[in-house]
């Protein structure tokens, strides 16, 4: 496996790929690499000729008060799983690599980016679309990797892909969780023991309101409510937002007539924690 920082390193590397008529996969990440991220990685692996992994913490995705400083890092470790998986480039630029001067150019999807994660970090999926816009001009890539953990950015993703016209194909990955049902996050670094055990009502909440989907509820405000009073009962934790919304417009639902993305978000102490399921057996 090769691994570069400058932008100019990948393409010659693209290029020469591309005189092969190598097919090339993709995936982005923040690094702090976890079984998750390896999933990606691997189906990437499965699919297409060559496998780029980006590790790169985007300082434009993260507000004032955000823990974009202390985002865990661990670039020797994130090698390690690359190469396990069989990926064939890392690229892992600096800041100033990715943003020389005064960015003056983002991608911004509006409306798509306001409710769910956007409300409480504002400007984060703008940053999100401007480094995946930046990352998949520089790759070029025919197919990118994109986990349903972050069920909103696979979706203002698709949208982009779609609106700007870039020759990618976006791939939807499972969401890969511990036995014990939380959603792998390279944020559950931050939890301490007692912590990591609350942490699990997210999960817990989201697969009992699954359940009373399947036996037939309807009523949006019911299952919101039911998620709601278990996330409460949980003391060490707080909910930052419970939605059910359409899984393309991402705009709330009130009777649940066609395939939902049910998600929720929650903070343990200081750590922000996402998770969330797709209902489409309507
Ligand atoms: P991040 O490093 O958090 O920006 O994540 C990079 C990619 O890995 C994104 O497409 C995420 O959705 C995906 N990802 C992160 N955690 C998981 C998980 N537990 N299961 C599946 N995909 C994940």
């Amino acid at each position: 496996m090769q691994s570069v920082s400058k932008i100019k390193e990948v393409r010659e590397i693209i290029k020469d790929w591309k005189s092969g008529g190598f097919s090339i996969g993709f995936v982005a990440t923040m690094g702090y690499l976890h079984a998750g991220h390896k999933s990606l990685i691997e189906l990437a692996r499965q699919q297409n000729d060559r496998v780029v992994v980006s590790v790169f913490v985007n300082p434009t995705q993260f507000g004032p008060n955000e823990d974009f400083a202390k985002y865990p890092r661990d670039i020797e470790h994130d090698w390690q799983i690359c190469q396990e998986a069989g990926a064939d480039l890392l690229f892992a630029p600096a800041v100033t690599e990715m943003y020389p001067d005064n960015n003056l150019a983002y991608i911004d999807l509006k409306e798509l980016g306001d409710n769910l994660c956007g409300a409480s970090r504002p400007g984060h999926f703008r940053g999100v679309c401007t480094v995946v816009g930046k990352l998949f001009n520089i790759i070029t890539p025919d197919q990118a990797y994109f986990g349903q953990k972050d069920a909103q950015q696979l979706a203002i993703i698709k949208k982009m892909v779609k609106d700007l016209n870039f020759a990618v194909k976006i791939i939807a990955c499972p969401i890969v969780r511990e036995p014990d049902g939380l959603a792998l996050s390279s944020r559950n670094a931050y939890l301490s023991t007692q912590q990591r055990q609350a942490a699990l009502i997210l999960s817990q909440s989201l697969q009992a309101a699954q359940e009373l989907l399947l036996k037939g509820e309807r009523d949006a405000q019911v299952i919101r409510e039911f998620i709601s009073e278990q996330i409460a009962s949980e003391p060490l934790v707080k909910s930052d937002y419970i939605e059910l919304v359409d899984t393309l417009t991402l705009k709330p639902v009130k009777n649940i007539t066609a395939p939902i993305l049910v998600a929720a978000a929650i903070y343990v102490g200081k750590t922000r924690l996402i998770d969330n399921f797709l209902f489409e057996e309507i």
